[in-house]
């Protein structure tokens, strides 16, 4: 579990992070999302510990970051944008390293880090690390931050370098951890990857935490959602509530709908009682991502 409670960092004297309280419980995936500068690493970086807040508390698990740092960084399984490994050794050596540090029994050591290089791909390759690529280096990251098994895993940007393989393999990696009982802290820029993975998405804008719920809910609060409508034959005019605007295409069997809600029901209804079989019914994705970052805009300008 990660809870922090009213958590305030300042540079200079201008809040990077400005009394932000975040509470990631057993099993849960939150994604910490927002634009460059909102604060995302400021938060990380207090939260395990590397730098101290000017105000708030850090819990991890039973223990208080600021009373008993050692306590709770040992929790804490933690990849950030760049890890550093021992570029004259493997990736199963580089693992052994660590496992050490954390005083794994040999046995136990072994066998995690045989599964791990599996769930990362990464089994079999027997090039130094000092010669791995940057998706690769960042899946070992990946291996190292759940290495020992922390109730606790914070990842840093964790997709930033990998090819879609690497992404989905990252994906299920960072779901089992969950299914097992991780509380799991993501940062990211990226909010079509968090709203993916994360089952709750905390939005960072100027330092202050400006939403913070389910995807669905926070894309339901205020930002608008285009759905596309096509038809076999021309499509009807639309009379339902929360449409703001609806354009067709010169043939009428297509229509792009922006709305404040998701009506796709309403639409599907309206089209098919007017006789029109529906050939397709959708929220367009990339529009919902560029509404969203349009009112961080608007937020971190206000
Ligand atoms: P993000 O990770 O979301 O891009 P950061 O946490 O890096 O955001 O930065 C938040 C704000 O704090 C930015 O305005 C940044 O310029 C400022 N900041 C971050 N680290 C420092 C630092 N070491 N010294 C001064 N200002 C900093």
């Amino acid at each position: 579990m990660i809870e922090l409670t009213d958590l305030t960092k300042r540079y200079n004297g201008v809040p990077a992070v400005d009394n932000l309280s975040l509470r990631v419980s057993e099993g849960e995936i939150v994604g910490l999302l927002g634009p460059n500068g909102a604060g995302k690493s400021t938060t990380i970086l207090m939260t395990t510990g590397l730098i101290e807040p000017d105000a708030g508390q850090i819990k991890i698990e039973r223990h208080i970051m600021q009373k008993n740092p050692l306590l709770a960084k040992a929790k804490i399984g933690y990849m950030p944008e760049d890890v550093g490994f021992y570029p004259g050794l493997t990736a199963a050596d580089n693992l052994d390293f660590f496992g050490r540090l954390y005083e794994m029994e040999a046995g136990r050591r072994k066998k995690r880090i045989d599964e791990l290089l599996v769930s990362v791909g990464l089994d079999g390759v027997s090039t130094l690390v000092g010669g791995y690529s940057k998706g690769m280096r960042q899946r070992l990251g990946l291996a190292k931050a759940l290495l020992n098994e922390p109730p606790v895993i914070i990842l840093d940007e964790p997709t930033a370098n990998l090819d879609p393989v690497g992404v989905s393999d990252y994906r299920k990696i960072v779901r089992q951890a969950a299914a097992d009982g991780a509380a799991i802290l993501v940062s990211s820029h990226i909010l079509s990857e968090v709203s993916v993975i994360c089952s709750r998405i905390a939005l960072l804008s100027r330092g202050k935490l400006v939403a913070d719920g389910t995807w669905q809910e926070i894309s339901d609060q205020g930002s608008d959602l285009i759905v596309r409508v096509e038809g076999r034959l021309p499509l009807p005019e639309f009379s339902i509530g929360g449409i703001r605007s609806v354009s067709y295409t010169p043939d009428r069997t297509s229509a792009v709908i922006v709305a404040s809600q998701d009506i796709r029901c309403e639409i599907a209804d309206a089209v098919t009682s007017a006789g029109v079989p529906l050939r397709n019914l959708q929220i367009d994705s990339e529009s919902a991502e560029e509404a969203l970052l349009q009112r961080f805009r608007k937020e971190a300008d206000a």
